[in-house]
């Protein structure tokens, strides 16, 4: 399938029939499922997004991360045709097929670290995140779990305690899982000035080892760049002194790279952009499949043997289809220009937005990885979070047919996600938008 690769509005957003599907989707949707813009989409491709009136909209969000190779990438829609119409499902576990095995391969040889890696597939992101805290307790025999503030994990039950917002992912669906323990993160804005990544890590140690114990600990879950945080990229030296110290105590550290990871940040995984950062688990989900449900643990080989037979899996875990999708997924991050168009993308909103923030002062930091880049807004001259500000931005956004994401502690971080296939025409065009929405705030 092919659409043109241009913004037009042919109604104002939300369109006609879209206001109608709002209408029904109110009356039989619950209302625990949000919606940022309710605009319905009939169909995408590459960084465009097509409603059921007719606008075409570009799309700087990928659905969270997700379509990195870009909406119905030809090599993703084949493999999927091709798998959907062969074999559909037999259950990995009761049957096996290759594509799982194939998957498994390409993520173990892409994921951070040397040593010999093992993978299981799961569903979604926060059930990888379960699977690799199942799989860390039963490699150490421990069981208490550190994460982070301003993390996100997920919305299942374990997750959610994992989240560092309360609401709106725990709130009243307690009580919450035991266990979990919030530790500091580097967080360079707001961190005291000239605070450095080995600093921050000695605050977060002494933090845990006095609230828990290493000797306590199974594993310490981080993202390596935060992403509903708003794209918290610590300081450097942290990951890697936060590694050391999990390595020195047998503390299993787990990357949760289901949004910053494969080809997002212009590398494989965010995680190898800091030396001696190790991980021993990565989870994985998002963007491994070009669009179709998928998540993974990936990690040493003797932790992941750690769980017996049995005690990994699910259902639809690493359906044919959707590992078929991932192997596509990968096949083209092994063989294209993709990593270096990650990159080439990053500084290219990078320019843009620190001209913007040179101009509007409500602009407090730039910051983000390759392809994940973020902007956060302040009150100008202070650190208070500038969140109206946001929100009228982001109306402006969607009002003029440009999918922005929100993100943040106090959400007031604008996130940009866009498809690694999208043109340089097409992502001015985008931070025109934005520039625009930023002089009439
Ligand atoms: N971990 C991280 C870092 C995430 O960004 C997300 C999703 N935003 C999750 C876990 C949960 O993934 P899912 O929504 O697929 O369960």
């Amino acid at each position: 399938m092919s659409l043109e690769q241009k913004r037009i509005l042919t109604t104002s957003i939300p369109g006609p029939k879209s206001v109608e599907l709002q209408k029904r989707r109110t009356a039989v949707v619950s209302a625990g499922v949000g919606t940022m813009l309710p605009v319905f989409i009939e169909r995408a491709h590459g960084a465009i997004l097509e409603d059921v009136d007719g606008n075409q909209l570009i799309d700087m969000g990928t659905g969270i991360g997700v379509v990195t190779i870009g909406h119905t990438n030809p090599g993703v829609v084949s493999a999927v045709q091709e798998q959907v119409a062969k074999l559909t499902h037999t259950l990995f576990t009761v049957a096996p097929y290759e594509k799982y095995v194939r998957a498994a391969e390409l993520l173990a040889a892409h994921s951070p670290g040397s040593f010999p890696k093992k993978v299981a597939f799961f569903n979604s992101g926060a059930e990888a995140v379960e699977n690799a805290v199942k799989i860390a307790r039963r490699a150490t025999g421990r069981t208490e779990i550190a994460v982070f503030d301003h993390a996100y994990h997920g919305r299942t039950s374990l997750t959610m305690a994992m989240n560092f917002k309360a609401h709106p992912y725990a709130t009243g669906f307690g009580p919450l899982p035991g266990s979990i323990h919030h530790a500091p993160m580097s967080y360079p804005f707001r961190d005291p000035e000239g605070m450095t990544g080995e600093q921050a890590a000695a605050r977060t140690i002494t933090y845990l080892e006095k609230r828990v114990g290493a000797s306590q600990l199974a594993a310490v879950f981080i993202e390596p760049i935060q992403g509903e945080a708003g794209f918290i990229v610590p300081a450097p030296g942290f990951l890697k002194t936060i590694d050391s110290w999990c390595k020195a105590n047998g503390i299993v550290m787990v990357a949760d790279e289901v949004q910053s990871g494969m080809a997002r940040t212009g590398k494989w995984f965010a995680s190898q952009w800091e030396d001696g950062f190790d991980p021993d688990l990565v989870t994985v989900a998002k963007g491994i499949a070009g669009g179709m449900p998928l998540s993974g643990v990936v990690g040493r080989a003797e932790i992941m043997d750690s769980a017996h037979a049995g005690g990994l899996g699910g259902t639809f875990g690493g359906s044919p289809t959707a590992v078929a999708a991932a192997v596509a997924v990968m096949e083209q991050f092994e063989q294209g220009d993709w990593l270096n168009r990650a990159q080439e993308i990053g500084a290219l909103i990078v320019k843009r937005l620190t001209e913007m923030m040179a101009i509007y002062p409500i602009i407090g930091e730039v910051r983000g990885v390759g392809a994940m880049q973020a902007f956060e807004l302040v009150m100008p001259g202070t650190l208070d979070p500038n969140q109206p500000a946001t929100e009228a931005l982001l109306k402006h956004c969607h009002k003029n047919g440009v999918v922005v994401l929100n993100a943040g502690t106090y959400a007031n971080v604008v996130r940009l996600l866009p498809p690694l296939s999208i043109s340089d025409d097409l992502l001015h065009e985008a931070l025109d938008v934005i520039s625009e929405g930023l002089a009439t705030l």
